[in-house]
């Protein structure tokens, strides 16, 4: 098997499922409660707390844990909206945002919010069109730092550090999914309020993610009913699920120099013969991230090069996996033109992938060219 497909999701590291495991064996306590049981699963969340806030170098006490980025971003977009939200009507964002994003943008649309969506110009952002739409009555921008179809990395730190340089009060969010652990993301660095993360994309578990809250940003609860997380999000927190993140994250972070080797030399590795290829475009960057890259093969569509590439056990992208082959219109926003747009495959690479494996690919995506083409 090879897995090519690691923006949509990543397999477990082997210390994370053992880590799920023996928790839900051996730490099965609510870390509400008040006894030892209790004490032993708030500690296990404590560890994992604190292992998240220092890889984005915070204090432990502003990393909220959640089910995922989805609910993070829920949480982030709709909970600053509903706390600053009252008297300032104007919020920011970007076109090519995730749909966890979008949508909440779309429904604070529908609640009266005026809402400013960037478009990149020729394929990048420019920090100056952040700026000219932000005002006085802007209460809150967000933008995501790598996009999860094409890799490519937006301004965020620039956007972000004009905008609180101007406007303090705007409150900034920051969808980290595709760089937490990949890319340096520092919450003070980039002048982010608010980001959000996922553990599966990092070789954790599904179903967690959590929530950086700068100290004083207030966010309207959305989550109704107990007082977890220090009154953030209520519910039971996944002790398991989050005892598997912490252990994903330390997994992750002695490593990251030697990681990044090994993806740059990959992508140089897989573009390198992309290029070679007839009928076959690059559609990333050349400054994109190095573990995603989006090509498209000429008049073959995604899903049918999807499902030959399935039966020899090749598993790749057609665009953003979420929207289950729908368009998001992601790629038409960076300027890919619809015919290559319809073609479009997101190959996604983990440290673990290798230049032969990057070979069958190739290989295979000669033979589909040659099988499929219309
Ligand atoms: N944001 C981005 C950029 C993503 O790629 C994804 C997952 O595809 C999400 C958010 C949603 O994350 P989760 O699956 O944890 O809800």
């Amino acid at each position: 098997m090879i897995y090519f497909d690691n923006a949509a999701t990543t397999k477990p590291a082997k210390s994370v499922a053992e880590t799920v495991y023996k928790c839900l064996e051996d730490n099965f306590g609510n870390p509400s409660s008040l006894h030892a049981l209790g004490l032993k699963a708030e500690q296990a969340m404590s560890a994992s707390r604190k292992a998240v806030a220092d890889a984005l170098g915070v204090p432990a006490e502003m990393v909220y844990f959640t089910s995922g980025a989805t609910e993070s971003s829920n949480l982030a977009v709709r909970g600053a909206a509903g706390t600053y939200g009252r008297r300032k009507k104007k919020v920011i964002t970007t076109t090519v945002e995730h749909s966890s994003v979008k949508e909440a943008f779309n429904r604070l649309e529908d609640e009266g919010f005026e809402v400013v969506r960037i478009s990149p110009r020729d394929g990048a952002f420019d920090p100056a069109d952040f700026i000219r739409a932000a005002d006085e009555n802007t209460c809150l921008i967000s933008m995501m730092l790598v996009n999860n179809e094409t890799g490519t990395i937006l301004p965020v730190k620039k956007v972000f550090t004009e905008i609180k340089r101007r406007f303090p009060d705007i409150i900034t969010h920051c969808d980290a999914v595709q760089a937490f652990m990949k890319i340096p993301v520092k919450a003070n660095d980039l002048k982010a309020d608010l980001i959000s993360m996922s553990a599966h994309k990092i070789y954790g578990p599904k179903g967690v993610g959590a929530l950086y809250v700068k100290k004083g940003v207030r966010l309207l609860k959305q989550n109704l009913g107990g007082k977890q997380e220090n009154n953030m999000r209520g519910g039971t927190e996944a002790v398991p699920l989050i005892a598997g993140f912490g252990e994903a994250v330390i997994q992750l972070k002695d490593n990251f120099a030697e990681r990044t080797e090994k993806l740059e030399t990959l992508r140089k590795y897989f573009t390198e013969k992309i290029r070679a290829m007839d009928g076959v475009v690059l559609n990333s960057r050349e400054d994109a991230v190095p573990y995603i890259v989006n090509i498209s093969v000429k008049g073959i569509r995604s899903e049918i090069i999807l499902h030959f590439m399935e039966e020899k056990e090749i598993y790749i992208s057609s665009g953003s996996a979420c929207s289950k082959g729908a368009k998001s219109g992601v790629l038409g926003e960076f300027g890919i033109r619809p015919e290559l747009e319809d073609s479009a495959l997101r190959i996604s690479f983990s440290h673990e992938n290798t230049t032969e494996e990057i070979d069958e690919f190739i290989n295979a995506l000669e033979e589909a060219q040659k099988r499929l083409k219309r």
